[in-house]
């Protein structure tokens, strides 16, 4: 089997193989920590035709072996099994009840219909209702999974009828152990910017573009930190020139804030343990989670960043 393993959580990977044990499913846990990753390798198994499959794993390069028609289908993302609702933007009502409607389909190949909702937290009330009538009834061979950052981000009747796949945050000398296996140079400075958080580690060691915009990030968290109220008012005003960038630099922010709480981080965890003390640090890091939430829902990306801004640091 080509795959590559998954890194760290894994009981939560051991959960997640060929063989459905229920119709919904709830990965949790925080960004870049691999809920995305692990619901595709999930769906990879379950669609493969190959018994000992999946052929190959979505995310790996690894070419040993030809795909069967299930996985050639899922990896050109056209996999008519295979129901993906978007990573961005707002989710409907209309595409909940598409996705019921697709789910309740029979297979075109295999044993399954699978389904994806990501950052299901994006589900409002009445969107999450519509759900509720596929998670009660859910046809035979539909198999949902949903992602979201806690399990407090949805309806208790929504969780309730999921079965729960805690991911948590993956130990630093794991991470850099995985990282080496896998040809990453430099792996103890990815890990410890990545902030425990293996999707953001490989992106980081991937892209060169990413790795210079955390380190940029984490110049301008030190400058929030430090500086005085008016520098902090035209920082969130240029930061808010770039709105594309912020979810991205609030979860380096995010990563830096916990490695600093777990004094298990790089340069700037240290400078910002030695910058704020503990209890505002505690406090930063649930208003950068705040934030970080409320920015699904397009805000006013100004406002919400001189709010943070005078609220967390020094
Ligand atoms: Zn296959």
């Amino acid at each position: 089997m080509g795959t590559q393993a998954f890194i760290g959580n894994a009981a939560a990977a051991a959960r997640l193989t060929g063989r459905a044990r229920g119709h919904a499913y709830l990965l949790t846990g925080p960004d870049g920590i691999g809920k995305r990753t692990l619901a595709d390798r999930f769906a990879a198994a379950l669609l493969c035709e190959r018994a000992d499959g999946p052929c190959r794993v979505a995310g790996t390069s690894e070419e040993a072996m030809e795909p069967c028609p299930s996985c050639k289908l899922r990896e050109a993302g056209n996999h008519p099994d295979y129901h993906r609702l978007p990573a961005e933007g707002n989710l409907t009502i209309a595409q909940v009840r598409e996705l019921s409607r697709a789910l309740g389909l029979s297979p075109h190949s295999g044993r399954h219909q699978v389904g994806l909702v990501p950052d299901a937290e994006r589900l409002g009330v009445p969107a999450q209702n519509a759900l509720l009538k596929l998670l009660e009834e859910p046809p035979r061979h539909a198999v949902l999974v949903l992602t979201a950052p806690s399990p407090a981000s949805l309806l208790p009747t929504t969780v309730s009828r999921c079965q729960r796949v805690p991911l948590g945050p993956v130990p630093a000398d794991e991470l850099v152990a995985a990282l080496k296996d896998r040809g990453v140079q430099d792996a103890n400075a990815v890990a410890s910017r990545a902030g425990e958080r293996p999707g953001t580690a490989i992106r980081l060691a991937d892209d060169p573009d990413a790795d210079a915009a955390v380190r940029e990030s984490e110049s301008a968290l030190l400058d929030v930190v430090r500086r005085s109220v008016p520098e902090r008012l035209a920082l969130a005003k240029r930061l808010a020139d770039d709105p594309e960038a912020l979810p991205g630099r609030l979860d380096a922010w995010i990563g830096i804030y916990r490695a600093s709480l777990r004094n298990s981080g790089g340069p700037a965890a240290e400078r910002l343990a030695e910058t704020v003390p503990l209890a505002k640090r505690i406090d930063g890091l649930i208003r950068l989670f705040a934030a970080r939430r409320k920015l699904r829902y397009n805000p006013n990306t100004q406002l919400l960043l001189e709010q943070l801004f005078l609220n967390i640091g020094t």
